[in-house]
């Protein structure tokens, strides 16, 4: 396709998607999150130009556009093309001289359904444009560039995490990923486990406010709780029993806002362990109070993502069901047996439609390889070759 189109040969590079298998709402906390990297990549063939231009041509979208280097300022124009914009411009904007490029975007991830295809195309891209201009960065420097990218030309205030582990992530592994300091751990995932994400088809207009309200409610109770507990600096240094024991300085709902973050962060830590011992079932239990506390206690659910995990906890060879990401619709992730994934997609598929009257899209994936260059053979490392 590149070769038609450029007439040239490049080199591709690809980042995957993500899924969350636990910790919501608390990455603007400064606390806990395992994402796993998705075997579905969003791939950008690159070759460098002489001058200063950037053509790029997105297949999902078949679509092409013309930028310019020495005219990118922050700012969305609500285009596809913000995120490659934003990328190149966050690049130069911190001192690293990029070469044109002409560039193809092929994805695998869809477009829009929470399993992160924006980030895939930022990291994915900075990797490229990077390359092509003979600079190397290190993983998590990506991750934090292609984040601001995201937040100065997206306008959209993501956290660390979907850029984080679409650099970092591992096959056969989840990451817990420490937000403020954004040390991370590897966990293995048992091989016969595999991730089922099921878009629920519904996505609500309030999500973006309902959002924000989340964010604004856990720095108010962040700023009445610092005045009796001054040695924090997020909710992630709140314990339980602080809460108990200042719960009269909150309101009923504020109160449960900080018991779904703090109990999730526990939650997180008591997941890793759990997959050190290759105790999957306590796994399956976690996320089942992980959705229950973001239903009752944060109120992030929907009824269809509520009706998507009671479904998926009826059937054989589901370990765990959890609505995924900001919630007020999107996605649920299930952990499944492999021998019985295929089995659980078709019921799902069948019995949530029956219900609501929507197809949903149901996906099986494994846990991948982060971001790098195309694999000839079977890939061996996750790092970089260029
Ligand atoms: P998600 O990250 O959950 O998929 P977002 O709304 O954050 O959803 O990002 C989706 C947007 O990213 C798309 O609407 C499009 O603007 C951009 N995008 C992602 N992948 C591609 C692609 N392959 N080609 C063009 N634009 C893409
Ligand atoms: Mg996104």
């Amino acid at each position: 396709m590149f070769a038609e189109r450029y007439g040239t040969i490049p080199t591709i590079y690809r980042a995957p998607g993500r899924v969350n298998l636990i910790g919501e709402h608390t990455d603007y906390n400064d606390g806990f999150v395992m994402p796993a990297a998705l075997d579905l990549y969003t791939y950008v063939a690159v070759s460098p130009r002489p001058d200063r231009k950037l053509r790029v041509y997105s297949e999902n979208l078949g679509e092409m556009c013309d930028l310019n280097l020495d005219l990118i300022h922050p700012g969305s124009s609500g285009h596809w093309n913000d995120y490659v914009r934003g990328v190149a411009g966050v690049l130069e904007s911190y001192g690293y001289r990029l070469r044109g490029a002409d560039l193809a975007i092929l994805s695998e991830v869809p477009l829009g359904a929470g399993l992160s295809s924006s980030a895939a195309l930022e990291v994915s891209t900075a990797l490229a444009i990077l390359s092509s201009s003979q600079i190397s960065v290190d993983r998590t420097t990506v991750a934090k560039l292609c984040q601001k990218a995201e937040h100065l030309y997206a306008e959209m205030r993501c956290g660390i995490m979907d850029q984080f582990i679409s650099c970092h992530g591992r096959a056969g592994h989840a990451l817990m990923l420490d937000c403020r300091s954004l040390d991370f751990q590897l966990l293995p995932i048992p091989g016969h486990v595999r991730l089922m994400a099921c878009n629920t088809m519904v996505r609500h207009e309030h999500a973006s406010s309902g959002y924000n309200t989340r964010r604004q409610e856990c720095e108010d109770s962040f700023r009445a709780l610092t005045a009796v507990l001054p040695g924090i600096r997020a909710l992630r240094d709140v314990t339980l029993d602080d809460l108990e024991n200042h719960s009269n300085r909150l309101s009923d709902v504020i109160y449960k806002r900080v018991r779904h973050v703090v109990t999730e962060n526990d939650r997180v830590k008591k997941s890793a362990s759990a997959l050190k011992t290759g105790d999957i079932a306590e796994f399956g239990r976690l996320m089942a109070d992980s959705h229950r506390s973001l239903r009752d206690d944060y109120e992030v659910s929907t009824s269809e993502l509520d009706l998507m995990v009671e479904l998926a906890n009826c059937q054989k060879g589901v370990y765990g069901a959890r609505m995924t990401g900001g919630g007020f619709g999107g996605c649920t992730i299930n952990l499944v047996d492999a021998a019985h994934a295929q089995e659980v997609q078709q019921r799902l598929e069948q019995d949530y439609e029956a219900r609501t009257g929507l197809r949903p899209t149901i996906l099986i994936c494994e846990a991948s390889h982060g971001a790098g260059t195309v694999p000839e053979d079977p890939p061996e490392s996750n790092e970089p070759t260029e």
